[in-house]
């Protein structure tokens, strides 16, 4: 797996702390345990990128709230590793004091940020709301050692600022499992980004300005519903329009074609998932945004950032079924989700899709046999990971084989309900469950009540015991699992 589990611990001199003391307050100590720390409420963003240098410069202003018991003195933040800040301010302008050093996730070494923390004067109340102005910027590298996918950079042939490089200020500490135990908070942004002015900037959101000034332009979006994410892009990125302006795409020119089939795509694909699934409450749009192979596809409420295979290939066009089918995932309530109720059923209905809409006969069976065999090579590689059950994924920091396990448990309970009642089943949780969200047991639980068949045996092999795993990781075929569960 790419994180490790046990909690190494952090010498504080490893904390090159950079204190800067305004009006004589300290700075909060860098390795002071937090006890809480604030949820995101909104962000207003500037970002000047100079695409030669490969640095940006931002000037961030966060507003944050106390949603915790206990006033909250210091706010720790995470930013990119090689990225500074210069100065923090609260909302009158007075500099507030910090400290920021790099540091390596205590529970993923090979991830490093800054950490900031910034002290309070007074501490925020329970239930308050503040702003801090947050000056910062750096270079942009991605992050090689520790997330392959995060290749963002700042360059002319693409400009890539998301949440995953930490190239904005994030609530939080060098911590995988605290921050993700605090959960993801969806925030109101408005970024603006400028770039040299032969680049057009792709934003998640709603276009409300674009000024031109002296050779570079400022495209200023504002998010069209609350996220947990920020994704901004420049290149020389076509755009294509549909449904009056409600789907946009950005793609880079050389696949302008692919982007035009892929928009076609969308329509049908939106039409298929609402029928099986639903409509989407409040749906606002959608925004594509073509990035290169091997930057990593992600799915919001509101945009999909998709690799360049979809749209080059139609054969590989189902990685975008994939990310599409995400829209009707029911918000995770357990704090370290499992992940298969959200990835393995993506991973199961981007085949079923290809099934309906490419009739390609088959798809589903001979993608779950090709899961099944890479399943066993990494139980091999790996046969610690074969004694877990899934329920436990997210606590053991094993959710990548959420995809594959998760695939496999969806393509079994498909095959044992039918494809009417799976999918109903699948459309009942969604609706029950779409505004409050639900937690992994939930979902089982659901799925059994609506059933009207016994899946007790499916469900304690492939979720609540390693069982299944243990059979995967012998080698079981799609015939002989078939049999044993069908
Ligand atoms: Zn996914």
């Amino acid at each position: 797996m790419k994180k490790t589990l046990g909690l190494i611990l952090v010498s504080a001199a490893l904390f090159a702390a950079a204190c800067r003391k305004p009006d004589g307050a300290a700075a909060p100590s860098p390795t002071e345990p937090i006890a809480a720390f604030p949820e995101p409420v909104r962000y207003d963003i500037r970002i000047d990128a100079d695409t030669e240098a490969g640095t940006i410069a931002g000037d961030c202003a966060l507003r944050i709230r106390n949603a915790a018991g206990a006033p909250i003195p210091v706010v720790p933040l995470n930013l990119y590793r090689l990225m500074e800040v210069a100065e923090v301010s609260d909302a009158s302008g007075a500099r507030l004091a910090f400290s920021q050093g790099v540091r390596s996730f205590e529970d993923w070494r090979e991830l490093q940020v800054n950490q900031i923390r910034v002290g309070l004067r007074p501490p925020l109340a329970p239930g308050e709301e503040t702003t801090l102005r947050i000056k910062y910027g750096g270079p942009l590298l991605g992050y090689a050692e520790a997330m392959r996918y995060v290749k963002d950079h700042v360059g002319r042939d693409l400009t890539l600022i998301r949440t995953d490089s930490f190239a904005y200020p994030q609530v939080g500490v060098p911590s995988w499992r605290t921050n993700r135990a605090a959960g993801l908070k969806d925030f109101d942004f408005a970024v603006a980004l400028t770039v040299p002015s032969s680049l057009v900037v792709a934003g998640a959101g709603r276009l409300v300005s674009r000024d031109e000034k002296d050779g570079r332009t400022t495209y200023v979006y504002e998010s069209k519903v609350p996220s947990w994410r920020i994704d901004l892009a420049a290149a020389a990125y076509t755009v294509l329009e549909g449904e009056d302006g409600r789907f946009r795409i950005f793609a880079f020119p050389e696949d302008a074609e692919g982007a035009q089939a892929l928009l076609d795509s969308l329509t049908v694909t939106l039409a298929l998932y609402t029928e099986w699934f639903g409509p989407l409450g409040g749906f606002p749009g959608l925004t594509v945004i073509e990035i290169p192979a091997g930057y990593g596809s992600q799915a919001d409420r509101a945009a999909i950032i998709q690799e360049a295979d979809a749209f080059k290939d139609p054969a590989r066009r189902y990685t975008f079924y994939h990310e599409l089918s995400h829209l009707w995932n029911v918000p995770a309530k357990d704090p370290l989700p499992p992940r298969f109720e959200s990835e393995g059923l993506a991973m199961f209905l981007q085949h079923l899709v290809q099934e309906k809409l490419e009739a390609k006969a088959g798809a589903v069976g001979e993608a779950a046999a090709g899961s099944l065999s890479r399943l066993a090579k990494n139980f091999g590689e790996h046969p610690d990971w074969a004694k877990a059950a899934m329920i436990d994924y997210g606590e053991k920091d094993l959710t990548d084989l959420s995809y594959r396990m998760g695939q496999i448990l969806f393509y079994l309970l498909y095959e044992k309900l039918g494809e009417r009642s799976f999918l109903e089943t699948i459309r009942s949780f969604d609706q029950a469950y779409r505004t409050s969200g639900a937690t992994a047991r939930q979902f089982v639980a659901h799925v059994k009540k609506q059933a009207g068949v016994n899946l007790d045996r499916i469900f304690e092999d492939w979720v609540f015991t390693p069982r299944a795993a243990e059979v995967v990781a012998a080698g079981i075929s799609l015939e002989e699992l078939r049999r044993r569960y069908l």
